[in-house]
């Protein structure tokens, strides 16, 4: 590589607990001078929300949360931000609820405290992401990072397991992912590292046993690890496939993600020796894509793309728009052939492959 590397570090304040949420967010909230709070929380996520605002006031509740932020629910959360003359955004749930505040965020300037609930990520990531009808826009824009993030294992208790396998696993993609993304650099792959190290531990003992809450810690310091690294490193060629695929097709975000992983490792990793080296002893065998294919075998993750509603028709569009957006320096060029046949293994649940140089 020539020339100086660039590594940009975006400011938070983040706090890991474990049953704390609703003491460090009424700390937090006091902390900022807040006064007129506006809870950002789907339906499902309500009871949730109750817990996490016990020792606050609260000045308005949005609740109209639709996966990938639809323009027309940031348009309400914008407004009701204004109704209720919020001046903090707290957002507790999913990504697509921190997803929805990030949106209020983005056109407000009203910071927003965000208590995750899924393994997402996105509350460590300036990064957001509207849609109108088929099209996915995403940016990045300081306005939308969390000011804070309070962690709490205890809320992620209650996520059935294949969701907190396969959202385990979107987190563990961003780790990866950094490795070749276009701005990686050996800040961000020092994050990715260690966030994959906690996850690759972690999730296979919540996999197993879901109230495993000290896992379930592990895991959140990982996925703030990965959501950092993959802040500073961008989209590397998983995250564009999964971007066309969300963006175009509305697959379940987490799912999709845990069963194109394998298949993008499998892809990338003979023409990367770095990322090679760096994951080899997080697994064992200690040839990491053989030993990360063991290791999701223990997760019994979906492994089909046709499962969440992906028809075969679609690949041939899928191809064509994912090719576009591959990243110029991937560490292996990519043809629209591979890129397709990739999808195909991906769409009938094959088992993934190194593919061969
Ligand atoms: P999600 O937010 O849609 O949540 C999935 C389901 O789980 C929802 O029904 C939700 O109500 C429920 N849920 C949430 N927490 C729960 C809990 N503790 N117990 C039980 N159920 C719970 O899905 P997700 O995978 O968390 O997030 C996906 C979205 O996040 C996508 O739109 C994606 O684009 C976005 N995202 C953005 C970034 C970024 O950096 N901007 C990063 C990752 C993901």
């Amino acid at each position: 590589m020539t020339g100086s590397t660039v590594y940009e570090s975006w400011a938070q304040r983040v706090i890991f607990g474990s049953g704390t949420a609703s003491e460090d967010v009424a700390a937090e909230v006091k902390r900022l001078g807040a006064e007129r709070v506006l809870v950002v929380a789907a339906a499902a996520e309500a009871l949730l929300a109750d817990e996490v605002c016990a020792d606050i006031e609260v000045a308005g509740t949005f609740s109209a949360i639709e996966p990938h932020v639809p323009i027309g629910v940031a348009q309400a959360v914008r407004a009701a931000a204004t109704q209720h003359r919020a001046d903090l955004l707290l957002s507790v749930g999913g990504g697509s609820t921190t997803g929805a505040a990030k949106a209020a965020a983005l056109t407000t300037g009203l910071p927003i405290l965000a208590v995750p609930t899924t393994y997402a990520g996105s509350e460590a990531t300036p990064v957001w992401g509207l849609t109108e009808g088929a099209r996915k826009v995403t940016g990045v824009d300081a306005r939308v990072l969390p000011a804070v993030v309070v962690y709490d294992a205890a809320l992620t208790l209650s996520l059935p397991t294949r969701l907190t396998v396969t959202s385990g696993l979107n987190a563990l993609a961003h780790c990866v992912d950094s490795l070749w993304a276009p701005r990686r650099n050996m800040v961000s792959s020092a994050l990715a590292v260690e966030g994959a190290r906690a996850i690759v531990g972690a999730l296979p003992k919540v996999a197993r046993d879901g109230g495993d809450l000290g896992a379930r810690r592990d895991i959140l310091v990982g996925v703030y690890l990965g959501g950092v690294a993959f802040a500073g490193a961008g989209s590397g060629l998983h995250h564009k496939i999964c971007h066309v695929l969300g963006g175009a097709f509305n697959l379940e975000h987490a799912a999709m993600h845990s069963i194109v992983l394998p298949h993008a490792v499998g892809f990338n990793l003979p023409f990367d020796p770095a990322a090679e080296q760096r994951l080899a002893p997080l697994f064992s065998p200690a040839e990491p894509f053989v030993g990360l294919v063991e290791w999701y075998a223990g997760l019994d993750a979906p492994t089909a793309l046709s499962e969440l509603g992906l028809a075969n028709g679609d690949l041939e569009l899928a191809a064509d728009l994912i090719t576009e957006q591959i990243p110029a320096d991937n560490p292996r060029p990519v043809t629209r052939t591979q890129v397709y046949e990739l999808l195909e293994r991906a769409w009938r649940g094959d088992a993934p492959v190194l593919v061969p140089v």
